[in-house]
């Protein structure tokens, strides 16, 4: 049975009277740099919460990390010296570790073993300086990894003009480089509206990240409310957006997903229809 779940505000609320199998949530404000908040108290009521919940476990609650984190941040400098340790506290790239590292410290202690990242910012479209900006970002992952090692950190596919990790060979470009620095707990998420918004064929795009990237640990299950290849990141939801029905409903049978957390990420509630999709394989209400 497919472990499907969404992206929740505020867990406390939603998880005491749900059927959901799997869930996603910020754990700081996904909007800023700050660290999160949480005091001993709130991490052990999260765990106790989790431990008699009937239908989540720590693998199928999934992080999702911030949004400012940009790990290809201050390029230049490390060019130019080699290194980052002279870096001022309020550069990007500080700021993106500190709060990646908050995260991911926070994330050890809920018990949990899934963050999701998106891994950064390039505004150039040269193979030559996003080839470099990918490799920049997965070495410092992997700099960075091997102090979480209970946590597997998840390089997100992206779509929109200044993203890191548009297709399954940029997103392999970034993991390769986390590898090469000693990094074994590194994997891959995939987001279906990022992929058709970066113009992948939906047909062929998970055999290609598979084969780039390694097997897949998170599916974000999204719609897209935009032409294919548009290449700007508009969520919808299953089957009301721009992604033909049939995807979804060939991807919630495909075996490949059927272990690991499948998230919907929109301001709906979808547990119902995900519940339908899921037995009756059809995203018609009349099935
Ligand atoms: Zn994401």
């Amino acid at each position: 049975m497919l472990h499907y779940g969404l992206h929740v505000k505020n867990w406390g609320r939603r998880v005491k009277p749900s059927r959901l199998k799997a869930m996603q949530i910020f754990v700081s404000n996904n909007r800023s740099y700050a660290g999160h908040r949480w005091s001993d108290q709130d991490v052990s009521r999260f765990r106790q919460t989790l431990a008699q919940h009937p239908t989540l476990t720590p693998a199928t609650i999934v992080v999702h990390g911030g949004y400012l984190i940009d790990l290809a941040a201050d390029r230049d400098v490390e060019l130019k010296t080699g290194s980052v340790d002279g870096l001022s506290p309020d550069s990007k790239l500080a700021k993106s570790l500190a709060k990646l590292t908050s995260e991911l410290e926070l994330t050890t202690r809920l018990g949990l073993q899934h963050y999701v990242l998106h891994p950064g910012i390039c505004k150039s479209t040269s193979p030559v300086i996003r080839q470099h900006a990918h490799r920049l970002a997965g070495r410092r992952i992997g700099q960075v990894c091997h102090q979480f090692s209970e946590v597997k950190i998840l390089v997100e596919n992206m779509t929109g003009k200044s993203k890191l990790g548009w297709t399954p060979e940029e997103c392999g470009e970034i993991l390769q480089a986390a590898k090469a620095c000693g990094a074994t707990n590194v994997g891959l998420c995939v987001d279906t509206a990022h992929l058709w918004g970066a113009g992948l064929d939906p047909e062929t795009a998970f055999d290609a990240f598979e084969r780039c990237c390694g097997s897949i640990d998170v599916l974000h299950l999204n719609d897209s409310a935009v032409k294919h290849g548009a290449n700007l990141d508009r969520h919808a939801v299953p089957g009301q957006g721009q992604i033909p029905p049939h995807y979804f409903e060939t991807w919630v049978q495909d075996p490949r997903f059927r272990d690991i957390p499948v998230i919907v990420e929109c301001q709906a509630d979808t547990t119902l229809l995900m519940e339908r999709l899921v037995t009756t394989g059809s995203l018609q209400i009349n099935t």
